[in-house]
């Protein structure tokens, strides 16, 4: 870059220079705009004739050397290296813009670690994460930044999490709890043992994330690209029509004139100022959304998410907060501890929230036996043999299917029920209640505002928890009792309401919703600190579980396609204004050059305006 300024304004003296020596002996003021042009655009010449050679004739480096040979051929040695100079100007005013977002993004995403420190015997040895497996020990110092995930053994602190989440307010830490690369550990000493390698850890998947996001590109983007295609050699004809008919065709008129007029032609076509600014206002976007912990996988992503239409919300760690609370254990045979501690063991392998509140509950209380086998059936429930015996803990549907619920069971009381069965043997039931989630009301309402015409929820729970939600958080609809295929099911039903442009999008915990976070328009994972697989499925990935990112993120998918469409208009109506009046003789070269890098300049300057994240 400073080597940059540094040519920019070597060349501009000798331009000067060239301007205002004396007129008469011609040479000197050519030699001196030559020298001026050749510190400022050999590069371009180069990369020209570079790419001819190579089959790639239009591009701007074509234009841009093109027009400036011409002119000094017409004896506009000013204008040449006017066109030149600004030209270059306008490059790297682009790359400070370029530069500028990504180190935005980078800071965020400045949550590569260098090394790691392992524990060897007493000893603490520095390495590369790349060389710390799942149950090597590390050490965390205040300050540091946690390298890999893991669970802490020994020490309590304060992390701050708010590059994975946007989140500013510090999380506690202690011992037995896990931990997540990208934290940046504030107080205490934590000793750490390793649970993932270094590529698997939470770091790594989301530093490959962001880099990966620029890739898939939006309908936008696609369309700048196919349109400087044909646009770029479309223009080049049209100038050298323009040079060479009308001095042919019409008595009096001096080809001089006419190849100037096409010359400037040139300088309007270079298509610059759209091709860079459009992606940069979706990578602005792109960023920004990361700055309040969003993840967008894609500028196509961010173009969905602006149309959002429908929004269709799992339940379990979702809508709720996925920590169940057990509010009574019924069972048949009077032995609830019995029940209790066969249910937990049951779902000792599970990673359900149902599963691990009631494991929590029943540490403690009631030692539970490490079952044989566990097999998870999504939807419903577990079914384990535990003793030899065949333990099945789940919903009624699940108890419905294997006969296993007596005749005059009485109907579920409120909240979700997980019933608990022994070798086809009717045990009881736990009933257990999950709570909405702070602002997740709003977080709807908010929706609703942003122009969101349905909001949906879908649930494997009963009925009558599906109403009490939905009726709470005002949602339009409620459907229950959907087993994942059940939920893929109704997210195509859903689809078919949509009109025009609309999308519809699916917010999930990644518990039983991979299925359908891939079906749905957009998908959108909740919580990435948890779940892998949410994270891989996913289109956007809302850091923390805080609802209220996604409105906020559909307006900001907004703004940057209103910047990126605001920038299209811009520069065309520009473009085509100067290739009429160029056309026409009014405008000169220097004309042509401030209005193309002018245009540049503006639209690179709105599309940094994506990048600010709205509140
Ligand atoms: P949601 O659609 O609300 O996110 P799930 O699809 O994860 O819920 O589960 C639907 C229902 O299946 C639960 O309400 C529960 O009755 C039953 N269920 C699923 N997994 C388990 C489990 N591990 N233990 C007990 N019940 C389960
Ligand atoms: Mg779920």
């Amino acid at each position: 870059m400073k080597k940059n300024l540094w040519r920019i304004g070597v060349s501009a003296a000798f331009f000067l220079a060239g301007i205002f020596v004396p007129a008469d002996p011609h040479w000197l003021s050519l030699l001196l705009e030559l020298t001026a042009y050749a510190v400022i655009g050999w590069d371009v010449v180069w990369k020209a004739l570079r790419n001819i050679v190579r089959g790639q004739v239009f591009d701007e480096n074509f234009l841009m050397a093109l027009a400036s040979i011409g002119a000094f051929f017409v004896g506009e040695y000013s204008e040449a290296v006017a066109v030149m100079l600004f030209y270059q100007v306008g490059e790297l005013f682009q790359h400070y813009a370029v530069e500028k977002s990504r180190r935005s993004i980078g800071e965020l995403m400045d949550i590569r670690p260098d090394t790691a420190t392992r524990l060897q015997g007493d000893e603490a040895v520095a390495v590369d994460p790349f060389e710390v497996h799942p149950g090597d020990r590390i050490l965390v110092r205040p300050g540091e930044r946690v390298p890999l995930d893991g669970v802490v053994e020994k020490g309590t602190s304060l992390l701050d999490t708010s590059a994975l989440t946007g989140e500013s307010v510090p999380r506690t830490v202690e011992e037995g709890q896990e931990i997540l690369s990208g934290c940046v550990n504030q107080t205490g000493v934590l000793t750490v043992r390793v649970t993932k390698e270094f590529g698997e850890s939470t770091v790594s998947r989301i530093l490959d994330l962001v880099e990966n996001a620029s890739e898939k590109k939006s309908k936008r983007e696609a369309f700048i690209t196919r349109f400087a295609a044909v646009y770029t050699p479309i223009v080049v004809i049209a100038a050298v029509l323009l040079a060479a008919v009308p001095p042919l065709l019409v008595p009096g008129q001096l080809f001089g004139d006419w190849l100037y007029r096409a010359l400037t032609f040139l300088v309007v076509s270079c298509p610059c100022a759209l091709v860079i600014s459009v992606p940069l206002s979706f990578f602005g976007g792109i960023g920004g959304a990361s700055r309040m912990g969003v993840l967008v996988k894609g500028g196509n992503y961010l173009e969905a998410l602006s149309h959002a239409q429908i929004a269709v919300f799992d339940k379990t760690g979702t809508l709720t907060r996925g920590v169940f609370a057990v509010q009574q254990i019924t069972a048949v045979n009077g032995q609830e501890n019995r029940l209790l501690a066969l249910a937990a063991s049951a779902e000792s392998r599970s990673t359900h929230p149902i599963a691990q509140s009631l494991q929590a509950y029943a540490a403690g209380r009631s030692p539970a036996p490490a079952p044989d086998t566990v097999e998870e059936i999504a939807g419903r429930g577990v079914c384990a043999v535990i003793g030899g015996k065949t333990v099945r803990v789940g919903s009624r549907a699940m108890m419905e299917e294997n006969g296993l619920l007596p005749e005059h069971a009485p109907e579920d009381p409120s909240g979700t029920v997980v019933h608990v069965a022994e070798d086809g043997q009717y045990l009881g039931w736990i009933q257990i209640r999950d709570q909405t989630k702070d602002g997740a009301k709003d977080a709807m309402a908010a929706l609703k505002r942003t122009g969101v015409e349905k909001t949906v929820m879908l649930t494997g729970d009963n009925e009558r928890t599906a109403r009490e939600v939905a009726g709470e958080l005002g949602l339009d609809a409620a459907y229950a009792q959907l087993l994942p295929d059940g939920k893929v099911r109704q997210v195509e039903a859903l689809l078919q309401e949509k009109r025009g442009n609309g999308t519809l999008l699916f917010v999930g915990d990644g518990m039983n919703d991979a299925p359908v976070l891939a079906r749905a328009d957009v998908g959108i994972a909740m919580g990435a600190l948890g779940s892998d697989a949410a994270i891989e499925a996913a289109d956007v990935v809302l850091m923390n579980d805080d609802l209220s990112r996604l409105p906020r993120a559909i307006r900001l998918a907004r703004r940057t396609l209103r910047i990126a469409n605001q920038n299209i208009v811009f520069a065309l109506a520009v473009k085509v204004a100067v290739l009429v009046l160029s056309a026409l003789g009014l405008a000169n070269m220097w004309f042509a050059v401030f209005a193309d890098v002018g245009v540049a300049v503006l639209a690179i300057c709105n599309a940094l305006r994506a990048l600010r994240a709205p509140t």
